[in-house]
């Protein structure tokens, strides 16, 4: 994504946070009316998100500039356009371009300058909100979304600026734009998740009270599949939980010592009877003058799982899957890299720069029948980069996929 929300962290925390406790609440009343529980939720979380981009109060003009770019001092001595932060355009009564700064050359080109700005910007919500602000000489605001030439979403103010002239200015909405519609499509993600198997359980819930009543084979074959939706349920809150945590504490950098030896034994032990199942070998490469890091064991422990889940759901069976560690050098100084290759069907090139969105996947069905969430390299780069280091995805089709990521050597052992 674009997925660069650092500026709204905070506010995605408590999304996740209040998303999780739906998950929780529904689960606990799903025989009934669960769906007006995730219906309701997802109204308040949208109406949420709707608020936090309420209209800014007025901005004031700058104060009149000493000494201001000529074109626009000739015209307006209190109006410096140069000192504003918004694309601005100065207007005459006629609609001709006085002025404009460096910003509205940028969005629509240095040859609107002396023409009439209806024809300079042809758009039907401009000319009427620039034509209200002229007749009623007041301000005008409105979003306009599409113009300019990087077609940017912006909230355009036209207010009287002295002697029949109008200031117009545009200021760029979208990157806020942006982060609403990932907010309001995680919503809509993690409930769609959750329905799925609530929906399922709750099919499954009133077969038994009904039809399957008096069938005790069915009973037990319904409550296979139950256990399993449930068992979903629970990763995916966990999941949600997770990536809550790990946004509170994203800008608090770790400060513990570790040894990684532990933590690579840690990740054999887990992982070994599902190696087992799908006849798979662990082979470790790992660097014996393997520095300490500075690391919080658990996230790293999480990183290796969520990694290593992956490679035994997407790599082949009877495949080997090999883990690396070796020090490297990094922009940021002395690292430890980590890898964990597989060999499989790999990923297609225009799938790999998206993968680490919460809720990507390359073949959802695929994922949700091995048990995936979506979730699992959402969390992996969120903790990686809480480490200040980097999450690395490569993958050749037909042969097998590579993610490897950076931890922050302990100085001292260098
Ligand atoms: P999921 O729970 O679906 O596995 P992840 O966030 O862990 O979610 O991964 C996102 C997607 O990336 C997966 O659905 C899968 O399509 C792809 N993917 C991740 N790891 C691998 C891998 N080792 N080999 C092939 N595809 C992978």
């Amino acid at each position: 994504m674009g997925d660069d929300l650092n500026a709204e962290g905070a506010g995605w925390n408590r999304w996740i946070a209040v998303a999780s406790a739906v998950v929780l609440a529904a689960a606990a009343g799903y025989a009934f009316a669960w769906q007006e529980v995730i219906g309701a939720a997802v109204l308040a979380l949208l109406a949420a998100a709707a608020g936090a981009f309420a209209a800014r109060p007025p901005r004031k003009l700058p104060e009149p500039a000493a000494e201001g770019s000529a074109s626009i001092d000739d015209v307006h001595p209190s109006i410096t356009l140069d000192s504003l932060e918004n694309a601005a355009v100065l207007v005459d009564r006629n609609f001709g371009i006085l002025a404009m700064n460096a910003e509205a050359v940028d969005a629509f080109g240095a040859h609107a300058l002396g023409e009439d700005i209806r024809i300079a910007i042809r758009h039907p919500a401009v000319i009427e909100t620039v034509t209200t602000a002229m007749r009623q000489n007041r301000d005008s605001i409105r979003e306009i979304e599409g113009i300019g030439r990087h077609s940017t979403v912006f909230r355009l103010r036209a207010g009287p600026a002295g002697d029949a002239r109008l200031l117009l200015s545009f200021a760029d909405v979208s990157p806020a734009r942006l982060a609403e519609r990932m907010r309001a499509d995680f919503v809509a993600n993690a409930s769609h998740e959750l329905r799925t198997p609530l929906a399922t359980l709750v099919g499954f819930i009133e077969t038994l009270q009904g039809p399957a009543a008096n069938d005790p084979a069915a009973r037990a074959r319904f409550l296979d599949v139950m256990a399993n939706e449930a068992a979903r349920m629970t990763r995916l809150v966990d999941d949600l939980m997770s990536l809550s945590r790990i946004e509170l504490d994203k800008n608090i950098r770790p400060r513990e010592i570790i040894d990684l030896a532990p933590v690579f034994e840690n990740v054999a032990t887990t992982s070994a009877v599902a190696l087992e199942a799908d006849k798979r070998q662990l082979v470790m490469n790992l660097d014996p003058e393997l520095p300490q890091v500075i690391a919080d064991k658990d996230q790293v422990l999480q990183v290796l799982h969520n990694l290593m889940t992956n490679a035994i759901k997407y790599g082949r069976t009877g495949t080997p899957i090999t883990v690396t560690a070796e020090r490297a050098k990094a922009l940021q100084g002395e690292v430890v890299r980590i890898a964990i290759a597989d060999v499989g069907d790999g990923i297609a090139a225009e799938h790999i720069p998206r993968l680490t969105e919460r809720f990507y996947r390359v073949d959802t069905g695929r994922s949700r029948r091995l048990g995936g969430t979506g979730l699992g390299l959402a969390i992996a780069k969120h903790i990686v980069e809480r480490h200040r280091g980097t999450l690395e995805i490569t993958s050749e089709q037909g042969v097998g996929t590579a993610i490897s990521f950076t931890l922050p050597a302990s100085v001292s052992q260098i």
